[in-house]
């Protein structure tokens, strides 16, 4: 068994059980990647990690617990006790949400591996070489426990190269991977009763970010009559459940052609099954723009209702400047431009950008823009997406509603 010794006064986050390791904590000469026994300068047992040479981030903690083995059957179980903690999205007749997260990386003690359920379909998104490497437990155990129709084993491109890990997807069906001849059916899911449909894949529609479930249902109380932006609508839910709390009109904006469109689709089914309003089509326009320019020439005194969801802007800790004017430009443009006693749902998914940075970027952009802000809720994932305390960064999506008043 291999031993890593951390430097002393480099110990302090490792006891937190904060489970990533950067190489100026120990010395990584000679040393095989494989599982290590972490110890204190003293020689005290800390953790069980993976030393991994090919990764970003080269020590992952796995387990605080020194009676415990780091085997094919400590992962399996790890799975196991991650899909038995949603338990509550997987039963009941008359299931709402057939859409989840599964796993949730590092929060549920799995670093690098996430998993979301779409229907009767699971999508793995890897971000890290080690789980890459165990992807195959993870399907196994995963499609022993929920008998999937399909599995897709995708990578998380931010981290394709600098983990190693291929940019392509895996297929898995009946017990065997397999490679689709052409393009694979839709799979169509719910969330909170209204439908969805994602194509199997890589890229731009084989994805929903079943993180803001509980912020779109949130919108209803604010859209009934509104007139609304829906500023990065990616396929469109946050528009449904305007649409179906009342909204009179909604601009949908996003750079993704292929995005739009499939948030036309959505409005559709979701007409046929008449859980949106029937002359809800009649009701919205699309445009497909560079939102942070668009917002520059956007109606003054027009909306009611904005959602402001952009993607990550900060993807590290060093790109957290630059990224923070970005969200002051677009909320202080969106300040600006709403109507007085306007409400604006703003969002950001960046985790290297906290919840109080992001709320004092909020308040340069209102004293920029002139504007008083109330802020009526604190919004965040739901509990499908639990945040570890020990790791802060699991708490990525933050979200405040607003109130402006002229
Ligand atoms: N609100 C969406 C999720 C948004 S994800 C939902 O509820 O599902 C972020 C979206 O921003 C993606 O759809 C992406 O295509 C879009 N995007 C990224 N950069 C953009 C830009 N500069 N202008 C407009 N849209 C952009």
């Amino acid at each position: 068994m291999q031993t890593i010794r951390i430097a002393k006064g480099k110990e302090k986050q490792l006891l937190r059980h904060h489970p990533w390791v950067f190489s100026k904590a120990f010395d990584p000469n000679g040393l095989d990647d494989g599982i290590v026994r972490v110890e204190a300068y003293d020689g005290s047992f800390i953790a069980w990690g993976m030393y991994d040479s090919k990764s970003h981030i080269p020590l992952h903690l796995l387990s605080w617990k020194e009676h415990e083995t780091i085997d094919a059957s400590w992962w399996q179980g790890r799975i196991r006790e991650s899909v038995l903690r949603r338990k509550r999205y997987l039963t009941g007749s008359d299931r709402q949400d057939t859409t989840f997260r599964l796993i949730f990386g590092e929060a549920d003690m799995l670093p690098g591996l996430v998993a979301d359920v779409y229907g009767t379909m699971i999508r793995l998104i890897i971000s890290s070489h080690m789980a890459w490497e165990r992807k195959d437990i993870a399907v196994t155990t995963l499609a022993g426990l929920l008998h999937p129709s399909l599995i897709v084993v995708t990578t998380d491109s931010n981290y394709t190269s600098i983990e190693a890990i291929p940019k392509s997807a895996l297929f898995w069906k009946d017990g065997a991977y397999f490679t689709p001849e052409g393009k694979l059916e839709a799979v169509r899911f719910k969330e909170s009763g209204l439908f969805y449909e994602i194509i199997p894949g890589m890229g731009q529609k084989s994805g929903f970010y079943c993180d803001q479930r509980e912020n779109r249902k949130l919108i209803e109380r604010y859209a009934q009559g509104a007139t609304m932006l829906d500023a990065f609508c990616y396929t469109g839910g946050f528009t449904l459940h305007a649409l179906k709390a009342g909204a009179s009109h909604v601009d949908m904006m996003d750079a993704s052609e292929d995005a739009l469109h499939q948030a036309l689709v959505h409005i559709h089914i979701n007409q046929d099954q008449q859980t949106i309003p029937s002359d809800s089509r009649g009701k919205v326009t699309t445009t497909c723009c560079n939102v942070f320019e668009q917002m520059r020439s956007l109606k003054e005194n027009y909306y009611d209702l904005m959602v402001l969801d952009p993607p990550k802007l900060a993807k590290t800790k060093s790109q957290a400047e630059t990224a923070s004017r970005a969200y002051k430009d677009l909320n202080r443009l969106a300040m600006a431009k709403i109507k007085n006693g306007g409400i604006i749902a703003t969002f950001s998914c960046s985790g290297a950008i906290d919840r109080e940075t992001f709320r004092m970027i909020l308040a340069w952009a209102a004293m920029d823009a002139g504007v008083e802000l109330q802020i009526l809720d604190t919004l965040g994932a739901g509990d499908d997406h639990p945040i570890r305390i020990s790791f802060p960064e699991s708490e990525y999506l933050k979200g405040y509603i607003v109130r402006i008043i002229k």
